[in-house]
């Protein structure tokens, strides 16, 4: 963990069996558990378990990086939050990766926070060049004028074997696929909305959007998608007779790492979420001033308790002047386990609602009172 942290190695896990109740270290621990940027210790995961691990950073930034592992298949969605988190990301994988190839990246949108540890700089070596990439596929549309935007798009053509947008994946367009086979059982689907095509007012609107479905348990990405793409993508699924509306979704990546602007009340509807996971630094000024609308915002919690109280966070800001933040629930990993969901945390277990941060700076929507 990064200088500034409190590290916080306690590993714990959820499970929902019938109910939810924590169970005390049932966990194996790998080799690798002098590795303090993953918390500690390692859960060993089998090579039949799909995992997805929801990453802290290395920093006071909020940002997205979301690693996927499901036997030899290894997927990056996005390499937030500065240049320098690509070291943490980096320990991380490596402590779960085994042939040193990341067979999928997915770069959501152009802005730092999701793109910035994929290129290296003079101090750091970035995702993309640390690891053998397979496939990349990105956003179709890009109003950035940004050296991070240029740095990332010349890394990724450089090194990647194959790219696509996501406009290409969804057309089927050469050998871009909309689904992805991931193993048995597993599949990768990208999806649409319309600013793939269309101009938005705002970078977030273009994001890579893509569903994991297992068995038939959905797992939803939007990346920072706002409410006018949230739209776009529940109506363009809602319309759509061979998939019937986007369908329950057990596992959502809370929208824009919780800000009002995302998980709104047409895409809640459509996707029922039932577990919500979030890359952010709770209550970090590092947007705005206002406490009511740092991430995790009070319209964001008031808008996902209508479904569950099954809400995780990252990151924890102390004090942000004083570059001090801590783990909340750390990094988070969601693994189905003989069809049996199970939420491992390297930092606390609780969810959202029974925070002390929680407590201190939001109200409890009546849902969870
Ligand atoms: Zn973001």
């Amino acid at each position: 963990m990064a200088k500034g942290a409190l590290a916080v190695s306690l590993v714990c896990i959820v499970s929902l069996i019938g109910g939810f109740f924590v169970v005390a270290n049932p966990l194996e621990h790998s080799d690798h558990d002098d590795d303090s940027d993953s918390g500690g210790t390692t859960p060993v995961i089998k090579d039949e378990e799909l995992s997805i691990h929801f990453l802290e950073l290395g920093n006071k930034y909020t940002g997205d990086s979301v690693y996927i592992n499901y036997g030899e298949i290894d997927i990056l969605i996005d390499a937030g939050s500065r240049t320098d988190s690509s070291t943490t990301i980096i320990n991380y994988i490596n402590d779960h990766i085994k042939d040193n190839k990341l067979e999928y990246v997915i770069a959501t949108h152009a802005h730092q926070d999701h793109i910035a540890g994929f290129y290296s700089t003079g101090s750091s070596v970035g995702v993309l060049d640390n690891f053998e990439i397979g496939i990349v596929i990105d956003y179709p549309r890009s109003d950035a004028t940004s050296a991070t935007r240029t740095n990332y798009e010349r890394t990724r053509d450089l090194r990647c074997t194959e790219h696509f947008t996501a406009l290409q994946c969804y057309n089927n367009e050469g050998n871009a696929k909309r689904i992805y086979e991931l193993g048995p059982g597993v599949t990768m689907e990208i999806l649409y909305q319309r600013y793939y095509v269309e101009k938005a007012s705002t970078e977030n609107n273009y994001s890579v959007c893509l569903m994991i479905v297992q068995n038939g348990k959905q797992y939803l990405f939007t990346g920072d998608l706002e409410k006018a793409g949230e739209d776009s993508l529940a109506d363009f699924y809602q319309n759509q007779p061979e998939r019937n509306g986007l369908g329950h979704c057990v596992l959502y990546k809370g929208g824009h790492h919780g800000s009002s602007t995302s998980s709104n009340v047409k895409l809640l509807e459509a996707i029922t979420p039932e577990y919500v996971i979030i890359c952010t630094c709770a209550g970090s000024p590092e947007y705005t001033t206002n406490p009511l609308n740092q991430f995790p915002t009070q319209e964001f919690v008031n808008r996902i308790a209508v479904y569950t109280e099954k809400v995780y966070v990252t990151t924890l800001m102390v004090n942000y002047s004083g570059n001090v933040f801590q783990s909340m629930n750390g990094n988070v990993i969601f693994l189905v386990k003989d069809g049996e969901i199970t939420i491992i945390c390297s930092g606390d277990d609780k969810v959202l609602k029974d925070t002390e941060w929680f407590q201190n700076n939001r109200t409890a929507p009546a849902a969870w009172a």
